[in-house]
């Protein structure tokens, strides 16, 4: 295989690429193939010599996330591929065996034998025998079973990334080595600003776009250009074995042996065996400072760490005895850049033409086809070709601008890589960070917090529970983390009142002279009604896939609220600047989620227990349903909105954070001869599912548009001056719709789906569950999934496959609860 050879720098190109691993390389080549071919990729050193040259080369497809497994299947196609051209990269489709060592990671491998189902992904689950005729080294000690994904295997990640590079090479990529960025300039203030040029050791590259596919040098160089990307390298070990078996005909497939911490492939004739300490060892970040890679860091190894080997080592001897009986030909210790999350950083950033494709996570060999194909279209598009939210490096808000909280989050998924992740799982590193006003009360009345964008948010309160609700327990694993204390506090939004804290609701302000302009394009609905209207709408991408779901208040005639999920204001906010530099519009677009506090109030005793306490009039002609009106609570200035997420009379009350607490307990005390009940999120999520409100990232998401979701009534096509998405959506309405997003109701209440699960009708795999959970108003199992439109029809009969047991259920009208919308508008 030819080196690519360093020519002289060119002085412009539309796309500069900095990094020449497997994930520059692989975007480089995707970028060419997508008919982009004014690209340079520029390395400091040689290719592949950051984390790639080091990588254990183990290709495994299945994820929990859909997108993240769909993007590996695709890896593997072009890996396969590539490897009947030219240059071929070493890919061995072996196949890979998980085992389960436990009792519990047994339900864990049937619960991702059905996201293999779902994902069109080969899987068999194999019997511990199977397991060892397969993988003869192992011993079956403590086996309960295991999985096989034939289509897994290994690959040179060097011989990789080489295979790219001259593939894109081929496609017109210009590949200069030795050529170090070391600033990125850009022109333009606040909203406006944008890439112009990348200026290496070697000169400068005038250009319109930048991806940064740093590996774990991607947070330094984002720094160049004033950009935050939580990557933390850390230290990773492997240990390659002397001989130990002869040679074979068919490769021995991978094995990975979570529950004892390790992982195999072959190499050879003996083993690569390496796996997740308990201990980790972050490298050169610290609590007090960001990452300070040497700057003669290329093609380096770390010291072996012997000591912190020793309990993998020992792991591995359990399960593959005779590794104990042999030496250690090459002990690897090679830094790798991780996330807070465990999930890679892709996507814009707010600095215009300024992308990133980084932070693998010791899967970026498994990950580099796919992760190259969707940042090609992310890059040149504007929107990635699917669901990247979990990857969105958006993702992470202002928390992650602290080096010490990204360490603590970071350490803490690594060292618990291999662990089972139960839903509801809450983790626990660098908590409690952003609190309500009134988060000393909930404590006092024992509330459960999760934690979502460093927000300590109540899931519901141990005080509410009864033991007869335990009687609503789902079987398995749906069941690990269920509260009976939820029951209670749905019922009361439906039969007397309930309070929800819902402070931590991301709000962003619009402000500025072409406020309104810019609203309207980026909004499919009309936001732009006049001052105290309330719209529900969404934001669209060019081909009518949803980008955010939100709700905007007019404030004024030139200042508007966006309230959005609490997790998505660094995205939604994002996605608002993205538009308004598009338009060149003349916006302030500021992030205002902890200035307010916001508690819901619903239920039918809503009214009586508000009307005492205000001097705003609050029936439906003086406050309709979708208003908003500035008075005042007792002794607190509110803006008072009425709109729901549960389906029920009420309002959401905003109010300057340093009146929260006040604000609460007068809420409170007025309801006290009500019958309200402070409730809690996991209430919050039983009651908009009966009512079939969407949620973003999980029902709704780029790859689907309004009228797929159900939510054509949003959509105002004939809009003066259109919005963006409008065309794709009026081809969409001609051509008619292929897929809807369906409510199913299961036949077995105590059967709940928790997301990802397969559908199938009559045999055949149809699609998977996009949300799921109990109404306890209906009594009912309920789940969301996209079906093709002949089969989304009332009463089709499915089955939903829930940890290996197919379960019916009934295709159902939605929503289920309140059709007509009279609860709300009473
Ligand atoms: C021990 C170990 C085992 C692993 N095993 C596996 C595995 O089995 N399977 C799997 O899928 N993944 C595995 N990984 C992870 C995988 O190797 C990485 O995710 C992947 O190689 C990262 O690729 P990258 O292109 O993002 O980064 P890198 O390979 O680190 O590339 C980044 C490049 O950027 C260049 N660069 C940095 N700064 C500048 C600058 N200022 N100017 C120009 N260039 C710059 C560097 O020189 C480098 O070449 C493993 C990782 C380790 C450490």
């Amino acid at each position: 295989m030819t080196e690519p050879v360093s020519r002289a720098l060119p002085s412009r190109a539309r796309v500069v690429v900095i990094g020449g691993g497997v994930g520059g390389t692989s975007v480089a080549y995707h970028l060419a193939l997508s008919g982009e071919r004014d690209v340079v990729l520029v390395d400091r050193n040689e290719l592949t010599s950051g984390s790639t040259f080091h990588s254990a080369g183990l290709v495994g497809q299945l994820r929990s996330d859909p997108t993240l497994t769909a993007m590996n299947r695709y890896s593997v196609e072009l890996y396969r591929s590539l490897q009947q051209g030219e240059n071929p990269p070493g890919w061995v489709e072996c196949g890979s065996i998980r085992l389960a060592s436990t009792q519990e990671r047994w339900e864990e491998i049937r619960r991702q034998d059905g996201w293999a189902a779902s994902s069109g992904l080969q899987m068999q689950l194999i019997s511990a025998p199977e397991a060892q005729e397969l993988f003869p080294l192992m011993a079956t000690d403590g086996v309960v079973g295991a999985c096989f994904l034939p289509t897994d295997g290994q690959v040179d990640p060097s011989q990789l990334t080489y295979s790219l590079a001259a593939g894109a090479r081929a496609m017109g990529v210009q590949i200069l080595t030795h050529t170090r960025v070391v600033g990125i300039d850009t022109e333009g203030e606040g909203l406006r600003r944008r890439v112009t040029r990348v200026r290496t050791d070697k000169g400068d590259i005038e250009c319109e776009l930048v991806v940064d596919c740093g590996g774990m040098f991607a947070a330094q160089i984002a720094r160049l250009v004033g950009v935050r990307v939580p990557i933390v390298p850390m230290s990773h070990q492997y240990v390659v074995t002397e001989a130990m078996f002869e040679h074979r005909e068919t490769p021995l497939p991978s094995l990975r042996d979570p529950d004892n911490l390790v992982y195999y492939r072959q190499e050879v004739d003996g083993l690569v065996m390496g796996g997740y300490e308990r201990q980790s060892q972050p490298w050169t970040a610290s609590a007090s400072a960001y990452d300070r890679i040497p700057a003669d860091f290329n093609g380096r190894l770390l010291q072996p760490d012997h000591d912190r080997f020793v309990e993998i080592s020992e792991n591995a001897a359990i399960r593959v005895p005779s590794i104990a009986d042999v030496g250690i030909r090459s002990f690897i210790n090679g830094p790798e850049g991780f996330t807070p999350d465990n999930e890679f950083c892709l996507g814009p950033t707010d600095v215009g033409g300024f992308f990133v494709a980084a932070g693998y996570c010791a899967h970026g060999i498994a990950g580099a086809g796919g992760i190259g194909k969707v940042m090609a279209e992310w890059v040149l598009e504007g929107a990635p070709p699917m669901d990247l939210w979990h990857m969105d490096v958006r993702r992470f808000g202002g928390s992650y601008r602290s080096p010490s909280y990204t360490l603590a989050r970071t350490v803490e998924n690594y060292e618990s890589y291999y662990d089972i992740r139960y839903p509801a799982h809450e983790r626990r590193a660098g908590r409690p960070l952003r609190t309500s006003p009134v988060y000393a009360w909930h404590a006092a009345h024992g509330a459960s917090f999760g934690e979502k964008s460093g927000w300590e948010r109540v899931n519901y309160y141990e005080s509410n529970s009864h033991v007869d609700d335990e009687a609503w327990r789902p079987r398995g694993w749906a069941g690990r983390h269920w509260a009976p204390a939820v029951v209670p506090e749905h019922r009361a939004a439906r039969e007397t009142a309930a309070l929800f804290d819902e402070s931590s609701f991301a709000k962003i302000e619009v402000s500025g002279p072409d406020a309104a302009p810019l609203m309207q394009w980026v909004c499919d609905n009309d936001v732009a009604r006049g001052a105290g209207s309330v719209t529900y709408t969404q934001a669209l991408n060019a081909r009518g896939g949803i980008e955010c779901d939100f709700t905007v208040t007019q404030l004024g005639t030139a200042l508007f609220l966006v309230v959005t999920g609490t997790a998505f204001a660094n995205h939604d906010a994002s996605w608002l600047r993205t538009q308004a530099r598009e338009l060149d519009a003349d916006v302030r677009i500021t992030d205002v989620t902890g200035a307010w506090a916001c508690f819901g109030l619903w239920g039918p005793n809503a009214r009586e227990i508000l009307a005492p306490l205000t001097p705003q009039d609050l029936g439906n002609d003086a406050f309709p349903f979708l208003a908003m009106r500035e008075t005042t609570i007792g002794d607190v200035p509110v803006r008072m909105v009425r709109v729901t997420f549960v389906g029920e009379l009420g309002w959401e009350m905003y109010c300057p954070a340093e009146y929260g607490a006040r604000l609460w307990q007068t809420l409170w005390d007025a309801g006290s001869t009500h019958r309200l009940v402070a409730g809690g999120y996991r209430a919050i999520d039983s009651l908009r599912l009966e009512k079939g409100y969407r949620v973003w990232g999980a029902d709704i998401d780029p790859a689907h548009t309004p009228y797929e979701a159900g939510l054509g009534f949003c959509v105002r096509l004939e809009k003066p001056g259109g919005f963006l998405g409008r065309d794709a959506l009026a081809a969409q309405k001609e051509a008619g719709i292929t897929q809807r997003l369906a409510c199913l109701v299961l036949d077995d209440r105590s059967q709940v789906a928790l997301g990802n699960e397969p559908v199938r009708v009559a045999d055949a795999v149809v699609s998977r569950v996009t949300s799921g959970g109990i109404g306890y108003t209906l009594g009912a199992s309920i789940a969301f999934g996209y079906l093709p439109v002949g089969l989304a029809e009332p009463g089709t009969r499915v089955e939903v496959g829930i940890f290996g047991e197919w379960v019916g259920a009934t295709v159902t009208k939605d929503p289920l609860y309140d059709p007509r919308s009279e609860r709300v508008r009473s």
